[in-house]
């Protein structure tokens, strides 16, 4: 691994281009040091990016879907071949397993795979005489130039559900990454140029606030796609909307898995502690609340904890960790002080991952995991996103109350159903309000080729994310009514309004 400090600089028309002012440290949330320096942009970066993609996207637009689809297959094998590289450098600056840094790199591929088969799905219909002689038919264009704005927890697949559909469908892509784990995304625009991509098709602007508004308001950019917190994602919606953009907005979530007494307890707690401990709780599709039904709370207690207490918490580049730091120390802070709160407000701290330190690694981010319950339902430990290694066990009586609970969440991502009841099973896919339903899975993310999103505060705009919502988010309809009469054909004119005959 790099000891030395790195630059990491924005991708301009093909090319590192250093920024003109501020800049951020890069730091190692397993050790707390500074691994390298991020140069941040303004409005006048993007100025510079914006004017570069529109010269390009006018020429990409012009590319013959066979040789769009060529590049992104290289592009593909490039980034298997590229694997390791990327999964060490998201481990570096994000923490994460390098597993687990493989397997989001591995689910971003997904997306990329789907955009191979644009010829398919960029395909129009076509009608023979919808009226007597007329025919119609459909096309989708480009919308230009479209942006993305990432967060950190998934540095490489969240803007691979965004970038090669938006690529591949003929716009031009201005990346914003996370300012925490930036690298990445400059590997990628690396990576496109190797693959055959021209310049100004794929760029990267780094930065915080000042360039995600210069991104939301400018004139030149088409569309904003989102993900991030749910106060973020609201701003960008509201903002890029009111420039009259087209916004898809994805934001925080709350997830909720329920346990009938009828299920395998072992299996659902085991699943269950995979998604609130992995990735240490920093995942949208995380499973933060454990609601148990009846009989299952006391067996769900004693299964849980002992699924937390096997986990081996470290540096997430050694192999036989299984938990991983946070992102940061504010971040270890607040999930510190939201269980202080509840403990505070009566609930008893079942697990107790608050006062762990890893050796060697004594001023990295970490947090052992965490299990909670008794704890009152409008306590904000429970009603707010925690994004971190902290369960809270919420009882119930029934399947009724349960679905209650879980709707009473003003987010609406994910949710799970561990049971053997396909009676409830179908009953909680039809009354949860949560765009994603895992029955015994319990981070339901759907596959690249399906489409991505929440339902309520977990998502602003119309569309999900990647598969066949995100050709429709890059594209606009076009449709064609066409007459060809003979030369000295005459075909009288209505003056009223023409019905098909
Ligand atoms: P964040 O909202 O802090 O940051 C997301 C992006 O917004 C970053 O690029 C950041 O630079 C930018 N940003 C931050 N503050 C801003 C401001 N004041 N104005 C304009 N832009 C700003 O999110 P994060 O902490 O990087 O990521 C974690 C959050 O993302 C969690 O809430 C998680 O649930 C959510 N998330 C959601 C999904 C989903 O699919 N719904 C997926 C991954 C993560």
């Amino acid at each position: 691994m790099t000891t030395e400090l790195y630059d990491i600089t924005h991708w301009i028309a093909g090319a590192e281009t250093p920024g003109q002012g501020s800049t951020q440290p890069i730091l190692n949330p397993a050790t707390g040091a500074q691994v390298g320096t991020l140069q941040l942009g303004d409005a006048a970066t993007v100025d510079r990016a914006v004017e570069v993609a529109l010269a390009a996207q006018r020429e990409w637009a012009q590319v013959s879907l066979a040789k769009r689809t060529q590049i992104l297959y290289r592009m593909r094998q490039l980034m298997v071949e590229h694997t390791e590289e990327i999964a060490q450098v998201i481990t570096r600056e994000h923490g994460k397993t390098i597993a687990d840094a493989k397997g989001e790199i591995a689910r971003g591929l997904e997306t990329l795979e789907f955009a191979t088969s644009i010829t398919q799905e960029l395909k129009g219909f076509f009608s023979e005489n919808v009226s007597t002689g007329v025919d119609a038919h459909t096309m989708r264009q480009p919308l230009g130039v479209v942006a993305g704005i990432t967060p950190f927890n998934f540095p490489a697949m969240v803007p691979f559900w965004m970038h090669p559909i938006a690529i591949a469908t003929g716009n031009a892509f201005i990346l914003k990454p996370s300012e925490r784990d930036p690298s990445a995304s400059n590997i990628v625009a690396r990576l496109y140029q190797e693959a055959g991509l021209p310049d100004g098709v794929f760029q990267v602007v780094h930065g915080g606030k000042e360039v995600v508004d210069a991104l939301c308001t400018h004139d030149g950019i088409q569309a904003v796609s989102f993900v991030g917190s749910t106060p973020i994602a609201k701003h960008v919606h509201a903002t890029a909307s009111a420039a009259g953009k087209r916004v898809q907005a994805l934001g925080g979530a709350n997830n909720h898995a329920v346990v009938m007494p009828d299920a395998n307890i072992e299996f659902a707690a085991a699943q269950v502690a995979s998604g609130a401990f992995g990735s240490a709780g920093e995942r949208c599709m995380a499973v933060p609340v454990a609601v148990t039904v009846g009989a299952a709370h006391e067996k769900f207690l004693e299964a849980i904890t002992a699924e937390a207490n096997k986990l081996v918490v470290g540096p997430g580049d050694r192999a036989e960790t299984d938990m991983p730091p946070v992102i940061t120390a504010e971040a270890k802070k607040r999930i510190i002080r939201m269980t202080d709160e509840a403990e505070a407000a009566g609930a008893r701290v079942i697990v107790d991952g608050r006062g762990l330190v890893v050796e060697g690694h004594e001023d990295g981010n970490f947090v052992g995991p965490t299990v909670i319950t008794d704890l009152d339902r409008t306590h904000p430990t429970y009603t707010d996103e925690v994004f971190g290694p902290l369960l809270v066990v919420m009882h119930v009586g029934n399947f009724d109350e349960a679905v209650e609970l879980v709707n009473s969440s003003p987010f609406g991502n994910g949710t799970a159903i561990f049971t053997d009841s396909g009676h409830y099973a179908r009953r909680y896919q039809e009354e949860v309000t949560v765009g994603m339903i895992g029955i015994n899975v319990p981070i339901p993310t759907p596959v690249g080729y399906y489409s991505f999103g929440g339902w309520k505060d977990s998502l602003f705009g119309e569309h999900h994310a990647h598969g066949p919502e995100a050709v429709s988010f890059y594209t606009r309809q076009k449709a064609i009514t066409t007459r060809w009469p003979a030369q000295n054909e005459t075909v009288e004119a209505s003056m009223s309004f023409p019905t098909h005959e």
